[in-house]
């Protein structure tokens, strides 16, 4: 059977905590190990940071994030309403940065694939984003 768990929030870095502590506890009864949810947490971390600097760049708006698992297999989809990505191939190279000049350096979406099992990003100019990871 599958549990299901959903939270909307501002797009505020002080929301990021939050969002990281939010999937760690509802995963809790998966028993993961630190490793397991270090990751996890890592991936939310990142995805939200993007939603914040990028998504909302210019604008103000919600982050959705879902969390659902059935047996041990976890999701996680992450969404934001801002501006949208308009290259998702690019965006997830490596060292891939529009914001070189600030502290930005390219490897949120590769972290983020690298410690998931599955990811997919899907993307519309000016409707947002939507990370979608299984682990
Ligand atoms: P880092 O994550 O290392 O701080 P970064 O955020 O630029 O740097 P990635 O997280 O890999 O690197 O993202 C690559 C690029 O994809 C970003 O520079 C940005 O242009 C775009 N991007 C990522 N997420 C979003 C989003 N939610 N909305 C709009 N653009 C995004
Ligand atoms: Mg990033």
């Amino acid at each position: 059977r599958t549990n299901r768990a959903e939270v909307v929030f501002d797009a505020i870095s002080e929301n990021e905590a939050f969002a990281r502590i939010f999937v760690a506890g509802f995963i809790m009864p998966l028993d993961p190990t630190l490793e397991e949810v270090n990751e996890i947490k890592t991936i939310v971390s990142e995805a939200v940071t993007n939603s914040i600097v990028h998504g909302y760049e210019d604008s103000f708006g919600q982050i959705k994030l879902r969390v659902e698992y059935v047996g041990n297999k976890v999701t996680v989809k992450i969404r934001d309403y801002g501006k949208g990505i308009p290259n998702t191939e690019k965006a997830k190279e490596i060292f891939f940065t529009t914001k070189p000049d600030e502290e930005r350096s390219g490897m949120g979406l590769t972290i983020m694939e690298a410690f998931a099992d599955g990811f997919t990003i899907s993307s519309s100019l000016g409707k947002g984003t939507e990370i979608k990871v299984v682990k």
